[in-house]
């Protein structure tokens, strides 16, 4: 079944039509590469000539996650980031909260573990979202730098989720 089948399977069992400002959304979100926000979205439509309603496209977009085909990522600050699902290889995203960079990782380990201890709790997984929050490789090293600058005046203040020894 093609993304436009599935969405409008998930629509019917919920009482909802595959309109045509829906149908138009999710073509426009499998025609993007990458992650986006819903104002991109916006954006994306507008410089295309095609207006439609925030208020729709964030309602639609929602819908698009509930079904399965959108996968939203929660952003430590700013709004949160969406991208195509349909026809992706599964992966998960690592998060950094100082520059928003979004690192795609798969690893097979995890996966396989995280399996095996659903079946031990005897719970049907039906699909899961990782999101490992830090800072990326570039923002790591510009924190050590800053730090290194910090400690010839003895207190840290950058590295406020240090733990206290
Ligand atoms: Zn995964
Ligand atoms: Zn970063
Ligand atoms: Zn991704």
């Amino acid at each position: 079944m093609d993304a436009a089948g599935r969405f409008a399977r998930y629509l019917a069992s919920h009482r909802l039509k595959m309109t045509r400002s829906r149908r138009a959304i999710l073509e426009e979100i499998l025609s993007i590469r990458g992650h986006f926000t819903a104002d991109d979205l916006l954006d994306h439509f507008r410089r295309r000539g095609r207006e439609v309603a925030p208020a729709t496209l964030y309602r639609t977009l929602a819908r698009l996650v509930e079904a399965g085909l959108v996968h939203r990522i929660d952003m430590a600050k700013g709004q949160a980031r969406y991208e195509p699902m349909f026809g992706r290889h599964h992966h998960d995203h690592m998060i950094c909260l100082r520059c928003g960079k979004i690192i795609e990782f798969e690893n097979r380990e995890i996966e396989r573990i995280q399996a095996a201890v659903c079946r031990r709790k005897k719970f049907r997984l039906l699909e899961h979202t990782h999101q490992l929050r830090g800072h990326c490789a570039g923002c790591s090293r510009t924190g050590a730098a800053a730090r290194s600058a910090f400690a010839s005046g003895g207190i840290d203040v950058r590295s406020p989720g240090r733990n206290p020894s």
